[in-house]
């Protein structure tokens, strides 16, 4: 039974066309899960995740930092890719229900808690347990081939699916241009480490104020330069230049 269903939400996922997929073991990170999502979020075991990658052409108009490429940028990241990972989730979370198992859809973008500037569920997580990528000095989600240029979304599930991949190691190495770049120096420039907290790393309401800012200022409220910058990322762009 456990095969067929691997093999169904699998099937599903690739007709989807997302670019990731990937399924993750949550249980060692059960309480991490707990303190930020409680019950609701930690009484899943696994989680299917899938990824689309963003478009290097919008990505690339972050630096030129004016009011028409963050409209563009916005649109096109938020409001399109974000709509279309929900839809590909709840469409995963139908045949997990159908099938009789547990299965909460978590929205790709959607803040939850405005005290501690988060969802009920970490995305990046979910994606970095499934072995799709690692949590980079940014706290965002790297992969190998595109950096953080990709979001995720979500389905938790209490279905017996096998899990893809494990945590993988940093491959930030030296780099700090994340750290670098960010107009607000929210970044530290520490490695990510299982069990220490976000703050550790990230101040997450320096970059919530710069956001803020903008949209008082210009009208809308992007940065994305930590995205823009990442080097595994930027290396497809190149090659795609050429
Ligand atoms: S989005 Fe901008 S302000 Fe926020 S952390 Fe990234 S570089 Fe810094
Ligand atoms: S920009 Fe460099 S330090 Fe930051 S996440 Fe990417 S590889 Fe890591």
């Amino acid at each position: 039974m456990s095969k067929e269903i691997d093999k169904q939400i699998r099937s599903l996922a690739g007709s989807l066309d997302a670019d990731y997929y990937g399924v993750a073991d949550l249980t060692p990170a059960r309480d991490f899960i707990h303190a930020q999502g409680g019950d609701r979020a930690a009484r899943y075991p696994r989680g299917v995740v899938l990824g689309i990658r963003l478009q290097d052409s919008v990505v690339d108009l972050l630096p030129e930092k004016d009011n028409e490429g963050a409209i563009l940028y916005r649109h096109t990241t938020y409001d399109v890719v974000n709509i279309a990972l929900d839809q590909a989730a709840l469409r995963i979370a139908n045949v997990l229900q159908r099938e009789g198992y547990g299965a909460f859809p978590v929205p790709a973008s959607k803040r939850t808690s405005n005290e501690h500037i988060c969802g009920i569920f970490s995305q990046k997580l979910a994606a970095h347990m499934a072995g799709l990528g690692w949590i980079g000095k940014s706290c965002l989600l790297v992969t190998p081939d595109h950096g953080p240029r990709v979001r995720w979304v979500t389905v938790l599930t209490d279905a017996p699916l096998q899990p893809t991949g494990s945590p993988m190691e940093s491959r930030c190495g030296e780099c700090t241009a994340c750290v670098d770049i960010c107009p607000v120096h929210a970044f530290t420039g520490k490695p990510f480490s299982p069990g220490e907290p976000r703050e550790a790393r990230f101040d997450a309401a320096a970059c919530d104020r710069y956001f803020k800012e903008r949209e008082k200022n210009d009208g809308v409220a992007t940065c994305g330069l930590c995205v823009w910058v990442c080097p595994h990322g930027r290396k497809k762009g190149k090659r795609a230049e050429k």
